[in-house]
C-alpha cells in the first residue's frame, strides 16, 4: 500500500516528511515444462500479483514453445508487466523463492523445471552482478520472450527481432 503524508504532516515538517516512493517497470519472463506447466504459469502470475510492494499491470497470453538447448517436455511461457518498489536484487529473491515454492530444483543446467521465473527487464536500468543480470542477456534471442513480451509492451520489442526469432514455434494456448 502506498503511503501518502497527511497535510497535517507536511505542515509540521514543512515539507514532504519521505522522498516520493520510486515504483519501477519491471518484466518477468515465466516458464514451465513439468507437470502442469500451464497450472503453474497460472498460478506464479498469482502469486507474483500478490508480492509485496508490486502491483501487476499486464500479463501476456499463455503459449507453447519448444525446449530450447534441451530435452524434455514442451514449455509453457508468458510474460508479465508489474510496477514495484522493491529492488532489483529484492524482486530476484521474491521470484526465486516462488520458484522453490512451485518444487524448482536445479540438478543440471536446463534441466527441465517446473516454474523458471527470469527478471527481463527492470526499468531502463543495466545490472551486471554474479547473480543478476539485466537485461536478460538471452531475452532478444528468443520467440517464447520476445512474443509475449510484444504482446503486452509492444514498444519494447522492434519488428526486425521477431523476425529473426519467427522461426521458433511457438503456439498460443490462450490466457
Ligand atoms: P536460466 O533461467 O538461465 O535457465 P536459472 O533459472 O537456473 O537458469 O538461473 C540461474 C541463475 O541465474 C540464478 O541463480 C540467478 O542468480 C541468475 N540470474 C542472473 N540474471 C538473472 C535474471 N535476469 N533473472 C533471473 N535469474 C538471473
Ligand atoms: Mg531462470
Amino acid at each position: 500500500m502506498r503511503w501518502h503524508p497527511s497535510t497535517a504532516m507536511v505542515a509540521r515538517h514543512g515539507a514532504m516528511p519521505l522522498a516520493e516512493t520510486q515504483w519501477v517497470q519491471a518484466y518477468i519472463g515465466l516458464g514451465a515444462n513439468l507437470g502442469d506447466a500451464a497450472a503453474a504459469v497460472r498460478a506464479a502470475v498469482e502469486s507474483i500479483a500478490n508480492l509485496p510492494g508490486t502491483l501487476a499491470q499486464s500479463k501476456s497470453p499463455l503459449y507453447r514453445s519448444a525446449p530450447v538447448d534441451a530435452g524434455g517436455p514442451d514449455y509453457v511461457n508468458a510474460v508479465m508487466g508489474v510496477r514495484t518498489i522493491l529492488s532489483a536484487s529484492e524482486l530476484l529473491a521474491q521470484l526465486q523463492r516462488i520458484e522453490q515454492g512451485a518444487g524448482r530444483e536445479r540438478p543440471y543446467v536446463n534441466a527441465p523445471r517446473t516454474l523458471d521465473l527470469d527478471l527481463l527487464l527492470f526499468g531502463d536500468q543495466a545490472i551486471s552482478t554474479p547473480t543478476l543480470t539485466v537485461p536478460h542477456p538471452r531475452m532478444r534471442e528468443r520467440a517464447f520472450v520476445l512474443v509475449p513480451l510484444a504482446d503486452i509492451a509492444p514498444w519494447l520489442v522492434q519488428a526486425q527481432e521477431l523476425h529473426a526469432v519467427a522461426n521458433q514455434r511457438l503456439t498460443p494456448i490462450g490466457a
